[in-house]
């Protein structure tokens, strides 16, 4: 006789999927076990109880049952839903672009709990506070904690102090000083002041962001300067980018 093997897991939903029969294949973000695919058996069905817990963004608590090929969800209990985040669109763009952000980047199996708790707290606080800080910061966090931080500190050709004009580059990992400026077609302008930003976003908790008082065209330098990075290491769009800019304005 085979025992019954159950394992609980605190995660997110980053993606879901139909197929058939009131059956969802769920993306969860776990705490425990990083990304993992698992099988919601009836929980489209109108009448399932399961519903809010297995949503998008739903932050919720599985006990999960080891299969042979997918493992599927056994019961299941919300903690949060955020409904703030899914009253308007904005909010679901950029809780989109996250969930869509770590499904990418990550592989299934590996825990990351740090990026878990990042996904987790820039939900909570989408929905109080300012939200186009918290998303750049979300993806400098998030950059770093995948093995991508930029480099900030000198140049990141030359490793030279960072002085003149400056600009920066994806390719290169970082910001370039003056001279280095040449190596890299394909950089975003930079300068001190940026610099300086971007390492408050890589450092500061969330919470405290809304401290900062950042001006409107150097929001949009940090945009462009972070969306170029993360599609550079992505090699790629993100399909939410272009929802994200349309209806979250960030
Ligand atoms: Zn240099």
């Amino acid at each position: 006789m085979q025992l019954v093997k159950l394992y609980k897991a605190d995660a997110i939903v980053l993606r879901s999927r139909d197929c058939g029969e009131g059956n969802r294949i769920l993306v969860l973000y776990s705490r425990e076990y990083g990304k993992i695919r698992v099988m919601a058996h009836g929980v489209a069905k109108p009448s399932s109880r399961k519903r809010g817990a297995v949503q998008l963004f739903s932050h919720t608590n599985f006990l999960i049952h080891h299969g042979r090929e997918l493992d599927s969800v056994s019961q299941c209990e919300v903690v949060e839903m955020f409904p703030a985040l899914r009253g308007d669109l904005g909010g679901i763009s950029r809780a989109s672009y996250m969930a869509e952000l770590v499904d990418i980047f990550t592989p299934e199996g590996e825990p990351n709990e740090p990026l878990f708790l990042l996904l987790l707290t820039t939900l909570r606080l989408l929905a109080v506070k300012e939200p186009e800080l918290l998303i750049r910061a979300f993806e400098i966090k998030a950059m770093g904690l995948l093995g991508y931080s930029p480099v900030l500190n000198a140049c990141a050709s030359c490793g030279a102090q960072l002085q003149g004009p400056l600009s920066f580059s994806p390719a290169m990992g970082g910001v370039l000083c003056s001279t280095c400026n040449m190596v890299d077609p394909d950089t975003a302008p930079c300068n001190r002041g940026l610099v300086e930003i971007l390492k408050i976003l890589a450092n500061w908790e969330p919470s405290r962001l809304h401290l900062l008082k950042v001006e409107g065209l150097t929001r949009k330098q940090l945009r462009t300067m972070l969306q170029k990075y993360i599609r550079y290491h992505l090699e790629g769009e993100l399909k939410s980018a272009a929802f994200l800019s349309r209806y979250g304005q960030d």
